[in-house]
């Protein structure tokens, strides 16, 4: 190889002429140089964006972030395991509940001879409407989503159910016990009926406004429906009588008694002995002298007497 070397203030020329060993130096300068800058710049570059990165304090602050970041992990994780545990416990209980809501329901029903096809706790609540298709792969409810919403409409079936047969059976028992049916004695015989008859003691004809009824002298005289005692004594031409008054315009009387067994302001059932038969008053003998008020006026007894109870 051959190097010419121009001089620009002689304007003179110099030629050399290189070796082998002279050629090699010259070439690993001009293509070692660029290849050193570009190693050196990188190599500067890497070290300091890694001392930004790994130093002692940097790293045990990654580790410690990392270990919080685990321990979090297995908290969130215990935590909905034990909330877990937690629902099915009270899902285990809801059942429980439901079964005994059942049987309240099945043995009410059936006591109140109910028709049961109306009312039947034993099986689902009857649901419908038209399927449709769930896409399986963009929805997926759990089990337990399930079984928890089903449990809800179940209960809630039930909840219904009760509610409409205590309201029946409340007002059955009211229109049953404030109903006026049958004798207000419980041995005896009917002896003089309602209305026009001649009166015992004169022989005139006069209005009779209730029924006697002839017993055994101190037995029993028993309310025809339950009320609220609004007489209990001594009374003109009753003698000893008892007033019980049994709401919606209804009140009875039953007099001649030889001992009343309830007072004023008591509150009765249907069946209970009010007093005793005797022959107080306007009587020729032992026997109950029963009146129904309607609004009232005297109504005949006989009506109610005959009527079947409910
Ligand atoms: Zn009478």
């Amino acid at each position: 190889m051959k190097i010419i070397v121009v001089s620009k203030r002689h304007g003179s020329t110099r030629s050399f002429t290189l070796g082998g060993w002279t050629r090699a130096l010259l070439s690993a300068c001009m293509v070692g140089i660029p290849v050193g800058a570009v190693t050196l710049a990188v190599s500067q570059h890497l070290s300091s964006n890694s001392s930004d990165i790994l130093t002692a304090e940097s790293t045990e602050a990654w580790e410690e972030t990392l270990v919080e970041q685990q321990s979090q992990v297995e908290r969130a994780k215990q935590d909905s395991e034990r909330k877990l545990a937690a629902l099915t416990l009270r899902v285990a209980e809801l059942q429980a509940r439901l079964v005994r809501l059942d049987a309240l329901g099945e043995r009410l029903t059936t006591m109140a001879k109910l028709d049961t096809g109306e009312f039947d706790f034993g099986r689902s609540p009857a649901r419908g409407g038209p399927e449709q298709d769930i896409d399986e792969t963009t929805y997926a409810a759990p089990d337990f989503q399930e079984a928890l919403e089903q449990l809800g409409a179940q209960i809630e079936d039930r909840q219904q159910q009760l509610d409409t047969l205590e309201a029946l059976l409340a007002k059955r028992k009211l229109q049953n016990d404030v109903f006026l049916a049958g004798r207000p004695i419980k041995k005896g015989w009917m002896s003089s009926r309602y209305g026009r008859r001649s009166d015992p003691f004169t022989g005139r004809i006069a209005w009779h406004a209730g029924v006697d009824f002839a017993g055994k002298e101190g037995s029993d005289i028993i309310a025809v429906a339950s009320g609220v005692v609004t007489w209990s004594g001594e009374r003109y031409g009753y003698g000893q009588m008892v007033e019980v008054n049994h709401g919606n315009g209804f009140s009875t009387r039953y007099a001649h008694c030889k001992e009343n067994l309830v007072k004023v302001g008591d509150v009765i059932k249907k069946g209970q002995v009010v007093a005793l038969m005797g022959s107080s008053g306007r009587s020729t003998g032992p026997h109950v002298h029963f009146e129904v008020y309607k609004n009232g006026r005297t109504v005949d007894p006989a009506t109610y007497i005959h009527r079947a109870s409910r």
